[in-house]
């Protein structure tokens, strides 16, 4: 009994799989969920990493960037690091935080916020449902905080999804993220629709939900007063932004999301990122040209006939490489994005 377990029956399907994955190119790890391809490496299975593992690695690489502090108004701090951009609202009504860092980066995010007073923690709110936004909305909330998002933030995260290509191990291949349901603990406690307003310390921050984009739950958040606009995972500064197209997201939502802050701001404004540097208008408006050029060149490929390989195949980013290329996500992950996305 014992010897047979070990030779255990290969079903057609773990064939087709595992042949498909031998054969194939390292193509297949950008449109096949790591589940799928850790089904198929049978007798390779001691070299696969879990979906866990993917996900705690991801995690300690956002982790290990040092945090910043920046000031953006009197009462609106910028910290910039480990997982993105948190700012914070501060004054004798409380602390409202936008976004959270990821897990690992609690007991910094913890201190930063001591260091800013000992206002109560009001509100956290969600740029959108992606992990490095979200981690640690459940620390917030036990501290006090009511966590406010867009209602498909609270969806999203209540979902097992696979986010494609955002994975990238150290030889280079390429896959999906697996993300199981947050906790009830984690999911926002109240979420809107189409928009929300607050008003607290002298400061109005309207929340604004955009048509799909990076996600289907992108929202951005106005600080009227200070002139600040934080658009979460709409904005990369200075790099290729990740598109999920797990939970509708669109190249073409991007340019129009990029286009919509661009109306609302001034040579003033400073423009937070979900990763990169602080930015302005001009930095967006550049981001945005950007992104017009990669779906022009990429539908042209698409139309053509090609496949989202040939496509990558094709380099048809080379010459944006040296500007664009550089940050979280490398062109050949980001044409199969482009490509999914239209
Ligand atoms: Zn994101």
């Amino acid at each position: 009994m014992k010897f047979n377990s070990l030779q255990k029956p290969t079903s057609r399907r773990e064939i087709l799989r595992g042949s498909a994955v031998l054969a194939g190119s390292a193509f297949l790890a950008y449109l096949f969920p790591a589940t799928l391809l850790r089904a198929s490496a049978v007798g390779y299975a001691q070299q696969a990493p879990s979906p866990a593992e993917l996900l705690a690695s991801m995690r300690a690489k956002f982790n290990a960037v040092p945090m910043e502090t920046q000031k953006l108004a009197d009462n609106v701090t910028m910290f910039d690091g480990p997982g993105g951009a948190v700012t914070v609202l501060h004054g004798p009504d409380g602390k409202f935080v936008v976004d959270t860092f990821v897990a690992p980066a609690w007991p910094k995010l913890q201190e930063a916020l001591g260091g800013l007073g000992n206002a109560p923690l009001k509100y956290v709110i969600n740029t959108h449902w992606h992990f490095d936004h979200t981690d640690n909305n459940a620390h917030l909330h036990a501290a006090g905080a009511t966590v406010l998002a867009h209602e498909n933030s609270k969806k999203d995260m209540s979902e097992p999804h696979d986010l494609p290509v955002l994975y990238r191990g150290a030889d280079g291949a390429l896959a999906s993220l697996h993300f199981d349901p947050s906790p009830a603990e984690a999911l926002p406690q109240q979420t809107f629709a189409a928009s929300y307003e607050l008003h607290a310390n002298g400061e109005t921050l309207r929340l604004q939900h955009v048509p799909p984009a990076h996600t289907d739950s992108d929202i951005y958040i106005h600080y009227e007063n200070a002139n600040v606009i934080q658009m979460g995972d709409l904005f990369f500064n200075g790099m290729y932004p990740y598109i999920d197209p797990g939970t509708g997201g669109s190249i073409d939502g991007m340019i129009a999301a990029a286009g919509k802050i661009l109306s609302l701001a001034d040579n003033q404004t400073k423009i937070v990122a979900g990763h990169g540097p602080l930015g302005n208008k001009a930095d967006l408006a550049k981001s945005r040209e950007m992104l017009i050029t990669s779906r022009e060149r990429i539908q042209k490929l698409k139309s053509a006939g090609k496949s989202a390989l040939e496509a990558v195949g094709e380099k048809p980013f080379a010459d944006l490489d040296a500007l664009w290329g550089q940050g979280i996500i490398n062109s050949d992950q980001f044409v199969p994005i482009v490509y999914l996305t239209l």
